[in-house]
């Protein structure tokens, strides 16, 4: 079932999701939802927070469900290793409309556990490691927009709030 994708601004968003206790049905259910929401909206990633949950898990896949090897499913995801730096432009389901160049690793790996409890390491670079560090940056409630600085920063928020005043958000 496809879930509503939750807008900056929605207090969910906006603070650190809690580790996920124990892997039931609930769990499961929610990660299939997740997954069907991801594709059809589209996107390379989902959190939790997004769909209204505050649960440490999130979904990637950059093939967009292309490759069955695409999906990472990562419950209570840990850091391994960070390193480099890239700087292109992304946006997040979040904050439809908008997207803007942030700094990001250019390899990262991350662990976690699957659904079946199994504890899982993936690495990657360019799109899945900034993937990883959006999703990652969800869990600890960080959006793409609160890592800009200076002018590029405020320009975005009062473009945003303009737009949940009007309605159109
Ligand atoms: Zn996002």
């Amino acid at each position: 079932m496809r879930r509503p994708i939750v807008k900056y601004g929605t207090e969910v968003l906006h603070q650190p999701a809690l580790p996920v206790e124990e892997l039931n049905a609930e769990v499961a259910a929610l990660v299939r939802d997740m997954v069907e929401t991801m594709y059809r909206a589209p996107g390379v990633g989902l959190a939790a927070p997004q769909v209204g949950v505050p649960l440490r898990l999130f979904v990637v896949d950059i093939t967009l469900g292309h490759d069955p090897r695409g999906l990472i499913t990562l419950v209570n995801p840990e850091w391994v290793s960070r390193e480099g730096l890239q700087r292109e432009e992304e946006g997040c389901l979040s904050v439809p409309g908008f997207n803007a160049a942030v700094p990001r690793p250019q390899r990262a790996a991350v662990k976690g556990l699957d659904l079946k409890g199994h504890e899982r390491t993936y690495e990657g670079e360019g799109l899945l490691a900034r993937a990883f560090q959006h999703e990652m940056d969800h869990l600890d409630g960080t959006i793409f927009v609160d890592r800009l600085r200076g002018i590029k920063r405020s320009l975005m928020l009062r473009r945003i709030q303009k737009k949940v005043r009007s309605g159109g958000w």
